[in-house]
């Protein structure tokens, strides 16, 4: 038998029925329902065709023109490409700003930053998952449970935000700071609706003597489009997913500063920042094995797409829709955590209306609305968080405007009232709600509303008339 055609050349439909199957019954899902996870994007099919590269083939640990293996003369070349694009789409000068592409996703990113800088048990202050933050900045529970690996190999102090307001409180933070004395801060989060006020981090870091680092995933594809604050501005590192806003594949990133100091009293002359050989060592050898060059060429191509200028509109379009949607939802009389947004997301405060946000998600799932329960802050229980997380970069990527969001906010005010409806008739306990789930025929209507509407919308990544499932 031919050693390579049967096993090494032949189609997914014919090598593996049950994986293409699960692939086309996924992009039925993904093209018939609403998606609203904040932290999820639809990425191009030029993205995808790297993604499935060759290049998943090559070993290439270290840096390139510094490999452990050889046969790297491309690898190397489509590095240097990822890094002068990342550097340039968010308009850094390579005399000041460095950046490691070889993360594998955010997690890693963030814990290669950390291993660079930190050593163990050194403190860390980062904003508090119920307040928004995300766990590798260094959550644990009230109960003192050390849940991420940034609790566990560092001393975490979170900061949080104003019970009131749902805004960071900046003056706390500060008290706190003063008195836990970091050696890193972390700003940047998961669930925050508003945009983050680097100069007064910066400021707060520098009277503590701590470094600044910006975890900047979720809008990082706003940053890149110059509408959001600019972290680079004021931090020393900058740490990033790439398959967020920023619509590229799943990886991650570090930037860092590079070059001469500014001068600081009691610093010396001529001082220089240390950190490149410090983040690369601890991407690898420390942590990571092999880059991911398919990842890297994707990524080199999501970059190189974020740099044309239908982004900016595109970027323009996900901050609008999320006022849209956001306003259609305070006019039905429903509470969004600090009254609004300013970026891609808001934050539905469900208490108000006696229901939880594993409710409304589960109903909503249903429906083939896909949106995640999120802790609001002040939440006495991590079990049944009172509120859920709402985006709009991924379905502003397939085209849709404000008169679209409003519609899917109606869409989500009537998955309200039928929680709501399912809780007076089975009662609050989730086992007696999910009871009212099933054979419920408002649920079928709004599905059958829901995946109309969706289903008119084009996908980005491949042609929905394609699909095995197509109905
Ligand atoms: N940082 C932030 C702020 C995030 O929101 C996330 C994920 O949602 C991550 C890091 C982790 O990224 P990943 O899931 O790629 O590890």
């Amino acid at each position: 038998m031919d050693p390579v055609s049967g096993w090494g050349n032949s189609p997914l439909h014919q090598v593996d029925e049950e994986v293409f199957d699960l692939i086309e019954r996924e992009k039925r899902r993904q093209s018939h329902g609403i998606e609203l996870i904040a932290s999820e994007n639809f990425t191009s099919f030029a993205v995808i065709q790297a993604l499935g590269s060759p290049l998943t083939n090559k070993y290439s640990e270290g840096m390139p023109g510094n490999r452990y293996y050889g046969g790297n003369e491309f690898i190397d070349e489509l590095e240097n490409l990822c890094r002068s694009r990342a550097l340039q789409v968010f308009r850094l000068d390579p005399s000041s700003w460095g950046v490691n592409v070889q993360p594998y996703s955010g997690s890693p990113a963030n814990f290669a930053a950390y291993t660079a800088l930190l050593n163990p048990h050194d403190r860390i202050m980062g904003l508090d998952l119920p307040s928004g933050g995300h766990l590798t900045h260094g959550y644990y529970t009230s109960g003192g449970k050390k849940i991420s690996a940034t609790s566990i190999y560092f001393e975490s102090l979170p900061y949080k935000v104003d019970s009131a307001t749902g805004y960071i409180d900046y003056d706390k933070l500060e008290e706190k700071a003063l008195d836990f004395r970091p050696k890193l801060i972390i700003c940047g989060g998961s669930a925050y609706p508003r945009d983050w006020d680097y100069a007064r981090f910066r400021v707060i870091a520098d009277k503590c003597g701590a470094l600044l680092l910006c975890d900047m995933a979720h809008i990082s594809g706003l940053v890149a489009a110059q509408e959001a604050a600019n972290p680079f501005e004021y931090c020393d590192i900058v740490t990033t997913t790439t398959h967020k806003s920023l619509r590229g594949p799943r990886s991650g990133m570090i930037f860092y500063r590079k070059g001469p100091k500014p001068p600081k009293k009691g610093q010396p002359e001529g001082a220089e920042y240390d950190f490149e050989e410090k983040i690369n060592f601890a991407v690898f050898p420390s942590l990571q094995g092999g880059p991911h060059n398919h990842q890297i060429a994707a990524l080199a191509v999501a970059l190189k797409q974020a740099m044309e200028p239908g982004f900016k509109a595109y970027a323009k379009q996900v901050k609008a829709n999320a006022v849209a949607l956001g306003s259609y939802l305070v006019n039905k009389g429903y509470k969004l955590v600090t009254g609004g947004t300013e970026n891609h997301l808001v934050l539905w405060d469900l208490r108000p209306l006696g229901l939880t946000g594993n409710k409304l998600e589960k109903l909503c799932d249903l429906c083939n609305i896909t949106v995640n329960k999120n802790a609001v802050f002040g939440d006495s229980s991590a079990l049944a968080p009172g509120g859920v997380r709402i985006g709009t970069p991924a379905m502003t990527s397939r085209g849709l405007v404000e008169k679209d969001f409003e519609q899917i906010a109606e869409f989500l005010h009537q998955a309200v009232s039928f929680s709501l409806k399912i809780q007076k008739e089975h009662g609050k306990l989730l086992k007696d709600f999910n009871k009212g789930l099933a054979d419920n025929k408002d649920i079928d209507d709004l599905k059958t509303a829901v995946e109309k509407f969706a289903a008119s919308f084009d996908m980005p990544g491949f042609q929905m008339s394609t699909m095995k499932y197509k109905d």
